[in-house]
C-alpha cells in the first residue's frame, strides 16, 4: 500500500500514520521527523533547515525531495509507505510521480484530512512530546498524569519550537497557499478521497482503513 496523508499541520497526519504503519507493516516516512532528527543531529542540511523551520515556512524543495528520494529507496518501502508531510508543493509532487516511475510503483491512495483551522491551533498549541520516548500528549485532550512528565517513561515533555501561536499561524497559510492545490492535483488523477478529521482518532482511523479496502 502506497499512500500519501495530506492535511494542514494538526489535522492528525502523524497519528493516523503511526496506526496505518501497524495495520499494513509499512514504514511512516515524516520529511517533519527526517528534519528534526538532523536539526537535533546539527547536520550541514539540519542547520540550514532550521531557520525555514523555526519561521514555519517550507524547506527548499530539492533538500527535501532529496531525502524522500534516497528514503524511498530503503528495502523496507518494498511493500509500501506512508507519507506523511510530502509532498506539500507542486515541484514536490512531480518529483515524486518521477522518483516512483524510476522504480515502477504507483500510488494507490491519497487521503486528505479535514479539520477547522481554529480547531488545529488549539490542537498544535497543547501539544507536548516526551524528549526521552518521542511518546506524544496532549494538555487538555490526553494530559499526563504528572505535569511535564511522560506517563510512559517518565520523560520530560517538551513543545515543539515551531508550536507557538504566531509560527502556527505561518505554518496554516503556507499550507493554503503552498499545499492544498495538491488536493486538485490528486483528484484529477483519481486517488485523492477527502475525510472529516474532526472526530475521535478512532472514528478517524475507521474511515482511512475503510477507505483504503476499496483500492
Ligand atoms: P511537520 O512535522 O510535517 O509539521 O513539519 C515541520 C516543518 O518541517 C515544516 O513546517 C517545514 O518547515 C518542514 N517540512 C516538513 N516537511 C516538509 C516538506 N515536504 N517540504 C518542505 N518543508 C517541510
Amino acid at each position: 500500500m502506497k499512500i500519501i496523508l495530506l492535511g494542514p499541520p494538526g489535522a492528525g497526519k502523524g497519528t493516523q500514520a503511526t496506526m496505518l504503519m501497524k495495520e499494513y507493516s509499512i514504514p511512516q516516512i515524516s520529511t517533519g521527523d527526517m528534519l528534526r532528527a538532523a536539526v537535533h543531529d546539527q547536520t550541514p542540511m539540519g542547520v540550514k533547515a532550521k531557520e525555514y523551520m523555526d519561521a514555519g515556512d517550507l524547506v527548499p524543495d530539492d533538500v527535501v525531495i532529496g531525502i524522500v528520494r534516497e528514503r524511498l529507496q530503503a528495502d523496507d518501502c518494498k511493500n509500501g509507505f506512508i507519507l506523511d508531510g510530502f509532498p506539500r508543493t507542486q515541484l514536490q509532487a512531480d518529483a515524486l510521480k518521477q522518483v516512483l516511475a524510476e522504480v515502477d510503483k504507483q500510488l494507490d491512495s491519497v487521503i486528505s484530512l479535514q479539520v477547522e483551522t481554529e480547531a488545529l491551533v488549539g490542537r498544535l498549541t497543547g501539544r507536548r512530546t516526551c524528549s526521552g520516548c518521542g511518546k506524544g500528549f496532549h494538555l487538555q485532550y490526553e494530559p499526563p498524569a504528572l505535569d511535564g512528565t511522560c506517563s510512559s517513561c517518565g520523560g520530560v515533555l517538551v513543545q515543539r519550537d515551531d508550536d507557538c501561536e504566531a509560527t502556527i499561524r505561518n505554518r496554516m497559510q503556507v499550507y493554503h497557499q503552498q499545499t492544498a492545490p495538491l488536493e486538485d492535483y490528486y483528484r484529477r488523477e483519481g486517488l485523492l478521497t477527502v475525510i472529516d478529521g474532526m472526530g475521535d482518532i478512532s472514528a478517524v482511523q475507521r474511515a482511512i482503513v475503510s477507505t483504503l479496502q476499496g483500492h
